[in-house]
């Protein structure tokens, strides 16, 4: 029987792969989507069903657990749920995409991805969290500062993108504040999000969960910035995909 830890790594091994696999390959959901992928599902309830396992597993475990520290329990089930609920029950809702679809394949991919993260940072909170001295200490402060500026970036810009659909119109070029600079400032905030919940977490399953995230947002960054360049013509040429001045 494989340790915890031994599968941890191995689950940032598949993660790594992952992100070449998706250089090549683009995740077939949202402008990118694809019926040759199979049987589709609504994009909204796409949504709902690839986030719902994440919602929900991390928080039971820690609940059916025995945590060491309550205190810092509940601090990172919040941040969680802060993230989860808006992205399983309101981002869903919210998108203007009427009668797009995704492959039932990715719902799919995503319900195992999700539940693996949601389970071996819930089962390390509920119970493998070793005792943590003086809680909440200097890491969680600094770490949840950094997720909630990733949050608020992330609800930002997806706020913005959202917006920019008024009627079903289709795709249009995004403007002004971080769009200014980057494609995707809704994947930068998110990957700043888990980098700072992997600080306030300190666990190798959060930074697990980190490395995730920056191996599917990448690539998805790429791809849409890619994306733009070839259905706008006057796109702006200094804009970068994903961090402003460099990539
Ligand atoms: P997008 O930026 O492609 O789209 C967000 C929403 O805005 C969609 O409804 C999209 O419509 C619409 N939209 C985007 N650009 C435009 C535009 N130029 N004109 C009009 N409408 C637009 O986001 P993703 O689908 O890539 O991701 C959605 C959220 O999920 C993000 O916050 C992302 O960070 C998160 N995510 C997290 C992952 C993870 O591994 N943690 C993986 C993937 C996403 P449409 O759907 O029709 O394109």
């Amino acid at each position: 029987m494989i340790s915890f830890n031994t599968f941890v790594w191995f689950w940032m091994a598949v993660a790594v792969i992952v992100f070449f696999v998706l250089l090549y390959i683009k995740a077939p959901y949202g402008r990118h989507t694809t019926k040759k992928w199979g049987p589709v599902i609504s994009n909204k309830w796409g949504w709902f069903w690839m986030e719902l396992p994440a919602l929900l597993i991390f928080p039971l475990l820690v609940i059916f657990g025995y945590p060491t520290n309550k205190i810092y329990s509940a601090i990172l089930v919040v941040m969680w749920l802060l993230h989860y609920v808006n992205r399983t029950l309101i981002f869903p809702f919210k998108i203007r995409t009427t009668d797009k679809v995704m492959p039932l394949a990715i719902v799919f991919m995503a319900v195992f991805f999700n539940s693996i993260n949601g389970f071996i940072n819930g089962y390390w909170v509920g119970f493998l969290q070793p005792e943590m001295g003086r809680m909440p200490n200097l890491h969680m402060y600094f770490g949840a500062f950094i997720f909630i500026i990733g949050m608020a970036i992330n609800k930002k810009a997806d706020a913005k993108l959202i917006a920019l659909r008024k009627e079903d119109v289709g795709y249009t070029i995004p403007q002004g504040w971080l769009f200014k600079y980057i494609s995707c400032p809704n994947h930068l905030g998110e990957i700043i999000e888990w980098i700072g919940f992997a600080i306030a977490a300190w666990s190798l399953p959060a930074v697990a969960f980190a490395i995730w995230t920056v191996c599917n947002l990448a690539p998805r960054a790429f791809a849409h910035h890619k994306w733009y360049k070839e259905h706008f013509k006057n796109y702006p040429k200094e804009r970068k995909a994903l961090i402003p001045f460099v990539i």
